[in-house]
């Protein structure tokens, strides 16, 4: 394993757990206290309406579909207990609470009063009904199919149907897959706090829903922060995020421009999606700045990196060091006439796979302390970019 790969493996529990994990965590961890659950209990139906009631309000003022769909699964959920134990019915609900979760999350959202929308919420209805009018025909106990396939031990430990387990887990072990994004995180935690019914939490059905649509709610906001305060082609935090970052900050700094070089040229020659290749690949070494530095994207071809409570004889090191990491970093451009399919036996390609590199100026300045505005050390280090591109790019210039 790579170093790299090692980091990401240690940081994949991380990404899971974070926030949603933690605030499902708190709010199971809650009625384990018996004051707590001496209150939440009683209240779970209260609690439930209350969530689902601000969710839906954002959900609605933000066109979030995939929040109220999942809200009206966690209401429909709250009522699985009161069907009859052990029927047909209510092991069609327990199977299909998790699935509905987990299909919404991965599902693209369509909206709430959009044609498509409209479309997710008919096809809920009519699961809810068909599991009523299935507890209205087949209320007998003793041929339940699906019942039937309860382990009787584990059954009994669980309180739960098989298939329900089963629906379950292959639902977390789906939405595991797809926890990089906020919706299919919030929905595998959601998911969780279902199983934690099944398994008799003391809470009760409708506390834990409510717990899981808080979940939802959570995961909703994380979704929409990643939206403003996220480059979308570079996974970096935006010019937004850096612009609160200075605003913020109290400390000095060093903050450096970090622009490439000749880009308008390398897109205008390989097309703008190779030029957008280049700047992932640039943008992937600019998170491994060493120092302490922040990576942003400030806009197009332009980057920031801002390193707190540093000086410039501290960062220039690794400053140089990425520059020279972007200038070896070799770039492969797959030849046009390579076939769409591999051709068996694999053949030589008749041109040589062409290799290009690519290079960076950066200009970096310093706030000395916090009576200087942040703009003007972020002026500073264009200034000093300009200054960098004119004595030939691929280097550094410090402010100064
Ligand atoms: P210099 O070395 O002086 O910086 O030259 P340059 O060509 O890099 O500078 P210029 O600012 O003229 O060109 C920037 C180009 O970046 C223009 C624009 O087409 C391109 N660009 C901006 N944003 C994106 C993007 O998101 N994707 C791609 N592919 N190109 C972008
Ligand atoms: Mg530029
Ligand atoms: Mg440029």
């Amino acid at each position: 394993m790579t170093g790299g790969r090692i980091a990401r493996a240690a940081a994949l529990p991380a990404r899971i757990l974070f926030p949603e994990g933690l605030v499902l965590g708190a709010l199971l961890a809650l009625p384990l206290f018996p004051a707590a659950l001496a209150f939440l209990q009683p209240r779970g139906p209260q609690i439930l309406a209350l969530i689902v009631t601000a969710g839906t309000v954002l959900g609605w003022r933000f066109a979030r579909g995939r929040l109220v769909h999942g809200l009206l699964v966690l209401v429909a959920a709250a009522a699985v207990p009161l069907l009859p134990d052990a029927t047909p019915a209510r092991s069609m609900a327990t199977m299909l609470v998790p699935l509905a979760i987990a299909v919404l999350a991965l599902l693209p959202d369509r909206g709430i009063l959009t044609r498509g929308g409209l479309r997710r919420t008919g096809a809920l209805i009519v699961l809810s009904g068909a599991v009523l009018l299935l507890a209205e025909l087949r209320p007998a106990v003793e041929s339940d199919a699906l019942s039937s396939l309860t382990f009787s031990a584990l059954g009994k430990t669980l309180g739960a149907p098989m298939v329900a387990f089963a629906a379950a887990l292959l639902a977390l072990a789906t939405l595991a897959v797809a926890t990089r994004a906020a919706p299919a995180r919030g929905a595998f935690w959601a998911t969780a706090g279902v199983l934690a019914a099944h398994l008799g939490h003391p809470g009760g059905a409708p506390y834990l829903m409510a717990a899981a649509g808080l979940v939802l709610v959570v995961a909703t906001v994380e979704d929409a922060y990643a939206l403003a305060y996220r480059d979308a082609l570079t996974g970096l935090p935006s010019r937004r995020a850096l612009d609160e970052l200075l605003e913020r900050t109290g400390r000095r700094f060093v903050v450096a421009m970090v622009d490439v070089d000749h880009f308008k040229a390398f897109n205008d020659r390989h097309g703008h999606d190779v030029g957008d290749q280049v700047l992932r690949m640039v943008a992937s070494r600019l998170k491994r700045t060493g120092g302490g530095g922040r990576a942003f994207r400030y806009g197009g071809e332009e980057f920031t990196v801002v390193f707190r409570g540093r000086s410039m004889e501290d960062v220039t090191p690794h400053l140089d060091a990425l520059r020279a990491s972007i200038q070896a970093a070799e770039f492969v451009i797959r030849s046009p006439d390579r076939p769409k399919k591999k051709p068996r036996p694999v053949l030589p390609s008749r041109r040589p796979l062409k290799k290009l590199s690519v290079t960076v100026s950066i200009g970096a300045a310093t706030r000395g302390d916090r009576s200087s505005p942040a703009a003007e050390a972020l002026k500073a280090a264009d200034a000093a970019l300009y200054r960098a591109k004119d004595s030939g790019r691929n280097r550094v210039v410090a402010s100064g």
